[in-house]
């Protein structure tokens, strides 16, 4: 008797790299997601290890953590087919001295010219891209469903999409800040419950603004296709995924004062999306407590894109039982 896959409950940013990687291992995964638009697809694709880090003024293990997030994607774009683009990602408008100061105590590259400040560190990929190139990587792995249910097996887990059962080897919960699956142990759903939901909301404007990032307060702007994206809120504790004309007016105008424009008339489609994060801000990555073949990959907060592949590795180590990477620990959902 074949062994069962590895079911992957979600297809955003984390489920779809975690089946990619283990996928290229070598083993047999099944993706479940209802195919509805995900935070991951609104997202802006910025691999922003130093801007992250210096916008938030992280410690230097987070740093670390984030670069080596990364350091990881070269080799994850070419093996998936997506398009990894290279280009600056500039700040500018306000405290351009301390962004400078703290680019470059991180150790990250930080080029100063006048009242704005560059690095080169950063990269981007087009989360549509993306998707869809991982989803054609992992070919008919994908399925379309919502899991209603899971139960422990002898041999594993026995998952409920819809009326049809799936046996699993493991399974990866995926699920972004979808609701608590029913037959979950203690330990999931204690964990999933404490997720906080982080909305953001973010504009495609159909035209081009910018030929590489320009971040600054209240705003950023990013080459996307044959336009631009403005973004973005971080609304914490807001769920609903409907834009709102006020949050639009507010992220407009602080886009025209990054880029120190007069405003033009700008024909922009504005979405909404909800990131999950913890109390440390870093995702829950690893096994669920207590065994049993449960694994997680949530709550990256505002760098899903960033850390996929990391992500991805940390849990296909785990469900493979190899040696722990170095940031395994730092993403264990047991140090909560
Ligand atoms: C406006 C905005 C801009 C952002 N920009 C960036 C950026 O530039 N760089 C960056 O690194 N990150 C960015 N992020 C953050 C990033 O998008 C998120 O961290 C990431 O998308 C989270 O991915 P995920 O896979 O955890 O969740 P999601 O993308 O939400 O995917 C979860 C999936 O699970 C599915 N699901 C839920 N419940 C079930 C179920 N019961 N059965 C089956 N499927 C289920 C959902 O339908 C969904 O498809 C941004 C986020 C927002 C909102």
């Amino acid at each position: 008797m074949s062994c069962p896959p590895i079911v992957i409950v979600g297809a955003g940013v984390l489920g779809l790299c975690t089946a990619f990687e283990l996928h290229r291992r070598g083993r047999a995964v099944v993706v479940v997601d209802p195919g509805e638009v995900n935070a991951s697809l609104i997202a802006a694709g910025m691999i922003a290890p130093a801007m992250e880090s210096a916008i938030d003024d992280v410690a230097p293990d987070y740093a670390r953590l984030f670069r080596a997030g990364r350091d990881l994607w070269t080799a994850f774009a070419v093996a998936a087919g997506i398009v990894l683009a290279h280009r600056p990602a500039e700040w500018r408008g306000g405290d351009v001295d301390g962004m400078e100061a703290r680019l470059r105590a991180l150790g990250f590259d930080a080029r100063r010219e006048g009242d704005c400040v560059t690095t080169d560190e950063d990269y981007q990929v087009d989360p549509a891209q993306a998707l869809s190139a991982l989803r054609q990587a992992l070919g008919d792995a994908v399925v379309v469903g919502r899991v209603t249910g899971i139960a422990r097996t002898d041999h594993g887990w026995r998952v409920s999409v819809g009326d049809q059962m799936l046996d699993a080897e493991a399974v990866v919960l995926a699920t972004g800040v979808g609701e608590v699956i029913s037959g979950l142990p203690e330990a999931a759903r204690g964990l999933i419950d404490a997720i906080q939901p982080i909305r953001g909301q973010i504009g495609v404007a159909a035209r081009e603004l910018v030929d590489h990032v320009v971040r600054g307060p209240g705003a950023y702007v990013t080459p996307m296709a044959s336009g631009a994206v403005i973004g973005a809120t971080m609304e914490p504790g807001r769920l609903d995924t409907v834009p709102d004309a006020e949050t639009s007016e507010r992220l407009t105008q602080a886009v025209w004062r990054v880029l120190d424009r007069s405003p033009e008339p700008l024909n922009i489609e504005w979405r909404a999306g909800v990131r999950g994060a913890t109390a440390d801000g870093l995702p829950l990555a690893g096994a669920v407590p207590g065994g049993q073949r449960l694994f997680m990959a949530l709550a990256p907060r505002r760098n899903g894109w960033l850390l996929g592949p990391l992500v991805g590795a940390v849990v296909a180590d785990e469900i493979e039982g190899r040696a722990a990477s170095p940031h395994a620990h730092a993403l264990d959902p047991g140090r909560f």
